[in-house]
């Protein structure tokens, strides 16, 4: 019997896909419909005998795309869709069994992701017409945090403002925090180990984890707090947008613009927000890159000191994400950065430990981790675990 769960990522004009089987060891087929909404969107992916295909889809909307994306799965129909949900504000703590009040919720909390959670409605609610009978979860970016404490959570702002408007701390990135840390947890031996977790892709976050449950993230009400990442600022000092404005004149939306589209590795180097060319830029002499890639580590050796506070006992650090899986150089300049954690690389190994490749890093002292994402693995997991308590 097919076990597999369909596990989509809903954007304003993509549908990432997954289909996850139970057993690791079966390959997955995957793949992106793009440019829908346009009049040439496409769908690229893998098939069952791993060869890659690319299918143009017209005028396709996100309803097309998903039939389309179902007749690409070589009749093995999945026992469940798992959807990615950005936010799911303090309503949902876990991942929900989807029916019209967790959508109603889910739009309710809009107001939280305006890009986001749109988006990923509209690919809920097409694949709901389309599968009424097929059991669907949200799992959320958010809920892993929901475990943060008050101390952690609330910003010093006026209380009217968190009661009356849900202005808090939230964090993203939950379902990669939660994967790495729980492998991390089975790698090390460790039942309920402290970790330090550094997401670091084009968003990048870190996370304070114990005994699985998040304590602290550098994400806060939105995806902009926190670390540098690729083309977000992370954090500046609230009085810059009062600035902007008097000063520069600049509108809400244009300083939003820059601080979400123009800042970040981007806006330092001037040059790219892609670290293997920031890499090379850099060893050509580029002063640009040679900046960005020194804040860019410096604020994340920062924010992993700072979320330390939250953990009663530091085990190790682990590093994910498309820089923190393949960049042997900004891992060795954070670890670099935090010799009074007790941190010593293991330089050859590091090296060693790129393209996917799971493994310790470290040469003694403090455990330090490189563990490659899986999102939709978590994803699948926690579709499956809450069918299975709903059936319980
Ligand atoms: P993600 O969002 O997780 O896919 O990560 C994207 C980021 O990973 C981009 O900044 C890429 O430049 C970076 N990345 C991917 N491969 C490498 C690599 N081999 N070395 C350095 N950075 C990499």
């Amino acid at each position: 019997m097919e076990t597999s769960v369909l596990v989509i990522n809903c954007g304003s004009s993509s549908i990432k896909y997954a289909l996850v089987p139970k057993d690791p060891d079966r390959p997955r087929l995957s793949g992106l419909a793009e440019r829908l909404g346009s009049s040439d969107a496409r769908l690229k992916g893998t098939d069952s005998q791993g060869e890659s295909f690319e299918q143009p889809l017209g005028a396709a909307d996100h309803a097309v795309a998903l039939e389309a994306i179902l007749a690409r799965l070589d009749g093995r129909l999945p026992v469940a869709v798992g959807h990615r949900i950005v936010h799911g504000g303090e309503h949902f703590t876990r991942a929900a069994l989807i029916d019209d009040d967790v959508v109603a919720a889910i739009e309710h909390t809009a107001a939280l992701a305006p890009l986001h959670n749109p988006a990923n409605l509209e690919g809920v609610k097409a694949t709901r017409r389309l599968f009424p009978d097929l059991p669907q979860v949200a799992v959320f970016d958010t809920a892993f945090h929901q475990s943060l404490p008050p101390r952690a959570y609330r910003y010093a702002l006026p209380e009217a403002l968190y009661r009356d408007h849900a202005i808090r701390r939230y964090g993203f990135h939950g379902t990669s925090h939660a994967y790495v840390s729980r492998r991390a947890d089975a790698l090390s031996g460790l039942e309920g180990g402290g970790w330090l977790t550094a997401h670091l892709g084009n968003g990048c976050s870190t996370c304070a984890v114990w005994h699985g449950r998040s304590l602290d993230t550098s994400m806060g009400l939105t995806p902009l707090e926190g670390v540098v990442m690729g083309t977000r600022s992370g954090d500046v000092d609230p009085g810059l947008h009062a600035h902007l404005s008097r000063q520069l004149g600049w509108t809400i939306e244009r300083i939003d613009e820059v601080l979400n589209r123009g800042s970040g590795l981007l806006g330092l180097s001037g040059l790219t927000n892609d670290m293997r060319e920031l890499e090379v830029a850099e060893s050509e002499g580029h002063a640009g890159a040679a900046l960005a890639i020194e804040v860019f580590c410096y604020r994340i050796a920062k924010s992993l000191a700072a979320l330390s506070c939250a953990l009663p006992r530091l085990d190790g650090l682990v590093f994910t994400g498309g820089i923190g899986e393949n960049s042997a150089m900004v891992r060795e300049r954070v670890s670099a950065l935090l010799p009074h954690f007790g941190l010593q690389l293991n330089h050859t190994v590091n090296a060693e430990t790129i393209r996917g490749r799971e493994g310790r890093i470290d040469a003694g002292g403090r455990q330090l981790w490189v563990i490659p994402t899986d999102e939709e693995g978590q994803i699948a997991t926690e579709t499956r675990q809450r069918l299975e308590e709903t059936a319980a």
